[in-house]
């Protein structure tokens, strides 16, 4: 069964809680977090919201804390912390998706900026 998990009662976060991006309607590049102008010079956006599947692209540890570079299933690349997971146990490629996380849980570092984190989609 198919299933995205984080998305059970993610309707009642604030937006700023929710993989909420952009696309652009001129060349359909799609952003997250939301930009009001485009590369390509236009200023006209459509809301997306992203699944928040992905991959891992890179990695690295700030303390105790792992940092990823998570490329979405939709093409978009989110810096975030990546929880739930030792560093040791992190891979190129790992699929992982989004978890929305209270920003307080982040502590006073403040590396998280969306209250977004990603774990890895574990292998039923
Ligand atoms: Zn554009």
């Amino acid at each position: 069964m198919k299933q995205f998990g984080p998305i059970v009662g993610w309707r009642n976060y604030k937006q700023t809680h929710a993989l909420c991006g952009c696309v652009c309607v001129a060349c359909k590049k799609k952003y997250y977090p939301k930009k009001y102008l485009c590369s390509c010079g236009s200023i006209e956006f459509e809301k997306k919201r992203f699944l928040g599947k992905g991959m891992l692209l890179t990695f690295t540890s700030i303390g105790s804390r792992c940092l990823g570079l998570v490329m979405l299933e939709e093409g978009v690349k989110i810096l975030a912390q990546i929880t739930d997971v030792k560093l040791c146990d992190l891979y190129i490629g790992m699929p992982v998706r989004a978890v929305f996380r209270l920003l307080s849980e982040d502590g006073p570092e403040g590396i998280i900026h969306y209250g977004i984190k990603f774990v890895p989609i574990q292998k039923a």
